[in-house]
C-alpha cells in the first residue's frame, strides 16, 4: 500500500493529469511511463501540445476532453505495472507536462512515491520553477531533461513569453550540484537554430558537469490542427519542418562536445 501523499510536506494528494504514456521510448533512458500534468507557464510558438497550456479541464470542440483529476497513487498504481521492464531496460518513470513543476505539490507527490518504490524519476522541465523548490525536489529527481529553448534572455522573452531568471538560477543549481541532465533542444528552422544559439548550447553544456546528452527535437507541425479544437489561435510561426540535410547539419553543430548527442 502506498504512503498518502498528502501526509507530506509540500505535496498533493490530487492533480490534473491530460495523459499517462507507458512503453515512452523518448523521454528519457530505457523503457518508461511518461505522465504529462497539465498546465505550462510558458507559451512556446512552436507548442504542439496546446491542449496541455491551460490548468484547467478542456473539452476539445470536437468533444475530445482534456485532462483529468487523478490521485497520485492512482497514477503510481500505472506506473508501477511496467516495473519489470525498467529494471530490464533502465528506464523509469519520467514527469512531463506542460510544465510538470508547475503542478508542484503533485509533481513532488509523484516524485516521493517514486522514490519509495524505488523507480528511477525522470523530471522534464523548462526550468521556469522558483529556485527554492526546484532545489528542495533535487532529492528526488534521479535525471533532469531540461529545455535550452533560445540563445538568451531576449530569445526566451520573445519565444516563450517567460523571463530566464529563474532558469538561469536553476540551470546554475545543477552546474554547482553536478545534477545529471540531458539537455532538450527544440530546434524551429528560421526560428531559434541560429549560430548563437549554437553557442551558447556548446558554453552551457561545457558547465554541466552531469551532463549525460544532447537531445535534438526537430520542429514538427503535427499538433497544429489542436489549437482549434481548444479554441486557440495558430501562432504565426515562419518556418517549415526541417529536412535530414538540416538536421545533420544541426547535429554537425555538435560535433566534439563530449557527450552523447541525439535526433528526436
Ligand atoms: S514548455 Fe512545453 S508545454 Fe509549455 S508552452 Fe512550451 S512546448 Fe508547450
Amino acid at each position: 500500500m502506498n504512503p498518502t501523499p498528502c501526509d507530506l510536506p509540500e505535496c498533493a494528494e490530487t492533480g490534473i493529469v491530460f495523459d499517462i504514456q507507458r512503453a515512452a521510448m523518448r523521454d528519457g533512458p530505457g523503457i518508461r511511463t511518461a505522465v504529462f500534468l497539465k498546465g505550462c507557464p510558458l507559451r512556446c510558438a512552436w507548442c504542439h501540445n496546446p491542449e496541455s497550456q491551460r490548468f484547467e479541464i478542456q473539452t476539445g470542440k470536437g468533444g475530445k476532453r482534456y485532462g483529468q483529476v487523478m490521485r497520485a497513487d492512482e497514477v503510481m498504481q500505472t506506473v508501477t505495472r511496467d516495473r519489470a521492464y525498467y529494471e530490464s531496460s533502465g528506464g523509469g518513470m519520467t514527469i512531463s507536462g506542460g510544465e510538470p513543476t508547475a503542478q508542484y505539490a503533485f509533481c513532488r507527490a509523484l516524485l516521493v512515491l517514486a522514490k519509495k518504490e524505488a523507480i528511477h524519476a525522470c523530471l522534464d522541465t523548462s526550468g521556469h520553477l522558483e529556485p527554492e523548490r526546484f532545489a528542495a525536489l533535487a532529492p528526488l529527481v534521479d535525471l533532469y531533461l531540461f529545455d535550452f529553448k533560445a540563445a538568451d534572455s531576449d530569445g526566451y522573452k520573445c519565444l516563450t513569453g517567460i523571463s530566464t531568471k529563474w532558469i538561469q538560477t536553476n540551470l546554475a543549481f545543477l552546474e554547482k550540484t553536478a545534477a545529471p541532465v540531458r539537455l532538450r533542444c527544440p530546434l524551429v528552422p528560421g526560428v531559434n537554430d541560429t549560430p548563437e544559439y549554437f553557442t551558447a548550447l556548446r558554453a552551457q553544456a561545457k558547465r554541466l558537469k552531469g551532463l549525460q546528452g544532447i537531445d535534438l527535437l526537430p520542429y514538427h507541425d503535427i499538433g497544429n490542427t489542436k489549437y482549434a479544437d481548444v479554441g486557440m489561435p495558430l501562432p504565426d510561426l515562419k518556418t517549415k519542418t526541417p529536412d535530414e540535410e538540416q538536421k545533420e547539419h544541426w547535429l554537425k553543430e555538435l560535433d566534439g562536445i563530449g557527450v552523447e548527442a541525439t535526433m528526436g
